[in-house]
Parts: C-alpha cells; sequence; structure tokens
C-alpha cells in the first residue's frame, strides 16, 4: 500500500500517520522529519533545506525529489510507504508516480485531512505559542499556509481526477480521526 497523506500545516496528519504506521507496519516517511534531522546534524542536505524551512517556504523540488528516490528506493519501504508531508507540488506528486512505477508500483489512496480555515488558524496560534521547532513561530506559520495553499492545493485536483483521494474530516479527538482513517483505508 502506497498512501500520501495531504492536508495543510496543523491538519493533524503527522499524528494520524504515526497511529496508521504502527497498526498496519507499513513505513511511515516524512519529509519535514527528514530535513530537520538533517539540519539538526549539519549535513550538507541539512544546511541546504534549513532557510527555507525556517521562513516556512518550501525546500527546492530538485533537493526533495533526489531525497524522495533515496527513501522510495529504499529495501524499507519495499511494503508500501505512508508518505506524510509529501509531495507538496505538482513536480513531486509526478516524481513520486515515477520513482513508484519505476518498481512496478503506483499511489494507491491519497488521504485529504479537511479541517475548517479557523480551527486550523486556532490550532497554529496555539502552537506558535509553545516552544519546539524553529518554523512554529507566528510568520513562518502564515507562511506555511499560504505556500499549502499555493503550491500544495492544487494536489487535490490531481488526485481527485484520478479517483483515489479520500476525504477524512479531521475535526474531533484523536481516537475519533484514527477510527475515521482505519475506515476508508480497510486497515
Ligand atoms: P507542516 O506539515 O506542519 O508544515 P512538515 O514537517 O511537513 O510540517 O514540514 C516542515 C517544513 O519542511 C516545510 O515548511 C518545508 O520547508 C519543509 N518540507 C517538508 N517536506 C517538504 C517537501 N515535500 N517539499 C518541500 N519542502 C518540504
Amino acid at each position: 500500500m502506497n498512501i500520501i497523506l495531504l492536508g495543510p500545516p496543523g491538519c493533524g496528519k503527522g499524528t494520524q500517520g504515526e497511529l496508521l504506521a504502527a497498526r498496519t507496519k507499513i513505513l511511515r516517511v516524512s519529509t519535514g522529519e527528514l530535513l530537520r534531522d538533517a539540519a539538526g546534524k549539519g549535513t550538507p542536505l541539512g544546511r541546504q533545506a534549513k532557510s527555507y524551512m525556517d521562513q516556512g517556504l518550501l525546500v527546492p523540488d530538485d533537493v526533495i525529489i533526489g531525497l524522495l528516490r533515496e527513501v522510495l528506493g529504499s529495501p524499507a519501504a519495499a511494503r508500501g510507504v505512508i508518505m506524510d508531508g509529501f509531495p507538496r507540488t505538482v513536480a513531486q506528486a509526478e516524481a513520486v508516480d515515477r520513482l513508484l512505477a519505476e518498481r512496478s508500483r503506483k499511489v494507491d489512496q491519497v488521504l485529504l485531512f479537511d479541517v475548517p480555515e479557523d480551527e486550523l488558524r486556532r490550532r497554529i496560534m496555539g502552537r506558535a505559542g509553545q516552544a519546539g521547532r524553529a518554523d512554529d513561530n507566528l510568520d513562518a506559520l502564515r507562511q506555511r499556509l499560504v505556500v499549502y495553499k499555493e503550491q500544495t492545493a492544487p494536489l487535490v485536483d490531481f488526485y481527485r481526477k484520478r479517483g483515489i483521494l479520500v476525504p477524512i474530516e479531521a475535526v474531533g479527538s484523536i481516537e475519533e480521526i484514527a477510527e475515521r482513517v482505519r475506515v476508508k483505508v480497510g486497515a
């Protein structure tokens, strides 16, 4: 199973992705986590990515596509991948298709985490108040929402046209949402 988790920052896809991965034993990959890890270690990839991340901007597609080639080609991904935080642009989505097709695989489902805009803003404000990630300040969070709308939201139509978009109502308790995901994925 190759599943994409799609939705704006603050929609809870990271939390639900972890739960889904634990239940299905499918590898979850988060490009955000990989990039933060690389930035923390100061690797060339991390140094390249950090300034974009801190500003709430997307890391350039060529950098991400190189990373995806590595991740999707790894033996750990042979049974499938839960993709959290990618693809985030049409170019990345096309790269995912290409990389999976090279292995005779395809994207099976795209879970779209639906959260009303005012709820997202509330969550983002709450997150900005807590210590944690360098990019969880208000400016970067606002910027990430703008970037989502401009660069990532077009993927909703991209996958809807293909008939694999599965909307998830992502308001409620973590358990309630996990149950909706479980039902939709059939896992
Ligand atoms: P969130 O979903 O809350 O925005 P992520 O951990 O998914 O958090 O991403 C954090 C940051 O990492 C993004 O703002 C961006 O700079 C970078 N990033 C993560 N994944 C990608 C990607 N697929 N393409 C480009 N940039 C990415």
